[in-house]
């Protein structure tokens, strides 16, 4: 979603250097997409001109499925399928919508309930269904309670074959919290189908790489300031995402709601402004990122776990850092005024 600045994204172009056999060095090509309401950069090594193009224009072409197929509220096959749910309809899903369902069921229960696609309905009220910045009254907190209260889940979701209705009609899919993690997973098959081996698609911050022997370095994005936090080196085919308040929200009477939403009670996160993971999968990375935001300070240790997710950076609206052991050992910070730490015990 959001942002239309560029953010810090890859350093890696710092990086670029011989390939390990000696071969010459091709030169790194650089595509820039707009899609999912925010700018991709397609970073790409170690392959000729014409084989980089040709990827990216495939990528170009597989996005903008994605962008129709998967949206929340424009036309396309996921609104069709949430109009049948709120009519107490069921639908045929093809193979395009039907893994994300399946997956975000997984996510959902590994995050115990914290990441939860089903909840459009609530973010819709909230007005973070449109392009621009909700402005103007605070919504129907009462409605918005009522609709958490009836606790729409991707449990209640069913198939008979390919075709799925819902147990619970406020259940409204919205995959804005995962679907450029699984964009990007898909984006890296295709990366590889053509030979290459050395990429990074980086989706407004949210970063999926490829590398052989080059490591791509990262900038951890300082949320309070414009700037780099930390830096961390990404081994082989790691991929980095961050969920955060700090760029899409809604600001009433001097108040910024986030537009991630804690599904227990209907409301915006407060507190965290951003969650940061490393994982080997986008997609698993996306849907951590934005349950451990929804954890918050307190409860991220136990979701993380959970999650088998294995590196946590979290910034809260202090500055305060949280993260576990392996990740500080990772992190070069690189902004001198943190004013605290706050060190888990061990990721298993
Ligand atoms: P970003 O888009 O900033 O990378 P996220 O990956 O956290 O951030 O995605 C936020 C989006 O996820 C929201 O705009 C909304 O569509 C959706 N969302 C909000 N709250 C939740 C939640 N608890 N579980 C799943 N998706 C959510
Ligand atoms: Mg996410």
């Amino acid at each position: 979603m959001m942002n239309r600045s560029v953010r810090f994204a890859a350093l890696g172009a710092l990086l670029w250097g011989v390939s390990a056999c000696g071969d010459p060095v091709l030169p790194e090509q650089t595509f820039t997409q707009y899609v999912f309401g925010t700018q991709v950069e397609i970073i790409i090594r170690d392959t000729d001109a014409a084989t980089a193009k040709a990827a990216n224009d495939k990528l170009a072409l597989d996005f903008a499925r994605m962008h129709k197929d998967w949206h929340a509220w424009k036309p396309g096959e996921l609104s069709d399928l949430n109009a049948a749910f709120a009519a107490g309809q069921s639908k045929a899903v093809s193979p395009f919508v039907k893994p994300l369902i399946e997956q975000s069921q997984t996510f959902e229960d590994l995050s115990d309930g914290l990441f939860n696609p089903a909840l459009g309905a609530v973010i819709g009220a909230w007005g973070f269904h449109a392009d621009e910045k909700p402005k103007g009254h605070r919504p129907d907190l009462a409605a918005i309670r009522a609709m958490a209260a009836s606790k729409p889940s991707m449990s209640d979701v069913v198939f008979d074959g390919d075709v799925a209705s819902s147990t619970n009609p406020l259940v409204q899919l919205d995959f804005g919290g995962f679907a450029k993690g699984v964009a990007l997973d898909r984006a890296e098959q295709v990366l590889r189908s053509m030979g290459i081996e050395n990429a990074l698609v980086n989706a407004g911050g949210d970063i999926n790489t490829l590398s052989d022997n080059q490591p791509w370095t990262i900038g951890i994005r300082d949320p309070k300031a414009w700037g780099v936090i930390a830096t961390v080196v990404l081994a082989p085919g790691e991929d980095i995402y961050t969920s955060g308040n700090y760029e899409r929200f809604r600001e009433i009477d001097g108040v910024r709601y986030a537009h991630i939403i804690d599904p227990r009670n209907g409301m915006p996160v407060e507190h965290i402004v951003s969650a940061t993971v490393i994982t080997h999968s986008g997609a698993l990375a996306d849907a951590a990122a934005t349950a451990l935001s929804v954890a918050g300070p307190n409860d991220w240790y136990r979701i993380a776990k959970r999650m088998g997710i294995k590196y946590v950076v979290l910034v809260d609206d202090t500055g305060t850092v949280y993260l576990n052991p392996a990740m500080r050992e990772r992190l070069v910070f690189t902004s001198e005024e943190i004013p605290k730490i706050v060190e888990s015990a061990p990721l298993p």
